[in-house]
């Protein structure tokens, strides 16, 4: 059996969807269809036998490159043989009617896919979205179809593989390469232990999920740990903000690190605080510790974290949240009081907590 999962979604998708892969790799082959930006995220990971880029906004954008990537998706050759490589089922982890073509297009036996998916009419296999479940186990779910008393396995938890190279960027960052290097240890690295190290993801594609208070927790923090920001290149300039604001030492990595890169970070890190978005996963991934600051969406939504120990921070008393899917450009009700009303102090106490 040989598996093809599709999923051209965000970087926090792609996190969720290993459990699905880890699965489908018990019984064969897997080769994941994704883009650019979120293939990186499955270097090194032992269930994937190859990753096929589709760079849908970029060079195979419109209806000929979707058509020229999946061509040259089926030009691929297991090693080893001229055959054709011939899917036996195609998981549309990802539920664009485009994502649907694309599968349509490689080839394979079964098209297994979401109930509420647009793509689901040239799906074979349609499963039910549950609402009421997390996402990795949503996504696990398709892989069970024809098992429908599979049990869900006890670790639900994405898994992400951070190299050598990860490794080594993350140690340059902190200091610890140089600090290694000098046989007194003169020069003194950033972190000294990684129980000390605490990290910051302050942004999110969409505003209203970006907790304010971000600086004012960073000074807090300072007094008992390292802390260092996460973020991409694009967020540097709040980043900056923050340093600036909270007026005192920060390691800033926004747009120094990889997406592997930065999941290695988190991965030594004793806590993440993080809005709802993709560190948030990565941290599930490395099982750190995470305080997920929620606004206008909620866990139940199915994005909450998986790292053994962590905590929610949101106002559930606030009768209008949630009142978007991914939160709003703006508030509609223009107070913003799920993320204004939530303390840095409060947030600092969740991590102290979780730290203990
Ligand atoms: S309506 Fe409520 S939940 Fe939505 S952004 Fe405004 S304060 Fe937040």
């Amino acid at each position: 059996m040989t598996f093809l999962v599709v999923q051209t979604s965000f970087i926090g998708d792609m996190v969720l969807t290993t459990p699905l892969i880890a699965e489908l790799a018990r019984r064969g082959p897997v080769d994941v269809l994704t883009t650019p930006i979120t293939g990186p995220l499955l270097a090194n990971n032992p269930a994937v036998r190859r990753v096929i880029l589709y760079d849908k906004r970029g060079a195979d954008r419109g209806p000929v490159g979707l058509w020229r990537a999946a061509r040259s998706t089926r030009e691929l050759f297991d090693e080893g043989s001229k055959h054709p490589v011939g899917y036996d089922a195609a998981y549309l982890a990802q539920g664009s009617i485009r994502s649907a073509i694309a599968a349509r297009l490689v080839g394979a036996e079964e098209y297994v896919g979401f109930s509420t998916s647009a793509g689901r009419v040239l799906y074979t296999r349609v499963i039910p979205y549950r609402e009421d479940k997390h996402h990795a186990e949503r996504l696990w779910s398709l892989a069970t179809w024809n098992e429908p008393s599979a049990a869900r396995p006890p670790n639900i938890r994405p898994a992400l593989y951070p190299g050598e190279k990860e490794r080594e960027a993350v140690d340059d960052l902190l200091g610890l390469a140089s600090s290694k290097s000098t046989p007194r240890g003169s020069h003194q690295s950033l972190v000294t232990s990684h129980q000390s190290l605490v990290v910051l993801a302050p942004g999110s594609t969409w505003a209203t999920k970006r907790w304010p208070y971000f600086a004012d927790l960073a000074r807090i923090l300072a007094s008992r740990f390292t802390v260092a920001i996460i973020g991409s290149e694009a967020e540097q300039v709040a980043a900056r903000a923050i340093r600036n604001e909270a007026a005192v030492e920060i390691c800033d990595a926004t747009g120094r690190l990889s997406l592997l890169g930065s999941a290695e970070l988190i991965g030594r890190a004793a806590a993440l605080v993080t809005n709802d978005s993709a560190p948030l996963h990565l941290a599930s991934a490395m099982n750190t510790p995470t305080v997920a600051v929620f606004g206008p969406t909620v866990p139940a939504f199915g994005f909450g974290p998986l790292a053994s120990r962590n905590a929610v921070a949101g106002l559930d008393s606030l009768a209008c949240r949630p009142c978007h899917r991914h939160g709003p450009r703006r508030c509609p009700l223009g107070h913003w009081r799920c993320m204004r009303d939530l303390s840095a102090d409060h947030v600092a106490a969740l991590v102290e907590e979780l730290v203990a």
